[in-house]
């Protein structure tokens, strides 16, 4: 069977918009608020041949102030079924917490992560804090902007040398 790739992420990252980006359609609802909780969504992708199922973990948009307990459990489902993992950053925000409990359960996870740094509408190095998500432990983060679809092939050439 297909391998399971999961994009997981703090709320309002841009998992839905990089979901669709991906399979090629509007499926996944894209809120500018956080804080809608939504059932998992399941759709079959490919890229250069290589089949895998992508999930947009929609469990993890929670409202911020209850987030922590919610977010780990719901990243720690996401992470068990997954084969592989996007773990989707902010490179407008920077980083957070969050970000920072989510890639400590990625490390410990032991499976394979892409960290992508999304709304990179300017590929200037100096405007984007990739130090910081340097320090998170997975990588070099490809930067991508899933709403304009700028870098998302790189993206994913990178995802299916993990599959
Ligand atoms: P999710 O909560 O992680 O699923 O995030 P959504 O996909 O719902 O997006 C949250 C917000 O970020 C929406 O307002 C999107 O339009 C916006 N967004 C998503 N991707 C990008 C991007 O590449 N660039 C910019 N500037 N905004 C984006
Ligand atoms: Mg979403």
């Amino acid at each position: 069977s297909k391998p399971i790739v999961a994009i997981v992420g703090r709320p309002n990252v841009g998992k839905s918009t990089l979901f669709n980006r991906i399979v090629g359609s509007r499926i996944a609802i894209v809120e500018d608020m956080p804080g809608v909780t939504r059932d998992r969504l399941y759709q079959d992708a490919e890229w250069q041949g290589r089949e895998f199922t992508l999930v947009d973990t929609g469990g993890l948009d929670f409202a911020e102030d209850v987030i922590t307990e919610q977010i780990r459990k719901q990243a720690e489902l996401a992470i068990r079924e997954a084969d592989a993992i996007i773990f989707l950053v902010d490179a407008r925000e920077g980083l957070t917490i969050i970000d920072e409990e989510v890639a400590k359960q990625l490390r410990l996870a032991d499976k394979p992560v892409l960290l992508v740094a999304n709304k990179v509408e300017q590929f200037d190095a100096s405007k984007i804090p990739f130090y910081d998500f340097y320090q998170l432990g997975l990588g070099d983060p490809v930067p991508v902007s899933a709403s304009e679809g700028l870098n998302t092939g790189d993206l994913l050439d990178e995802l299916v040398k993990l599959l």
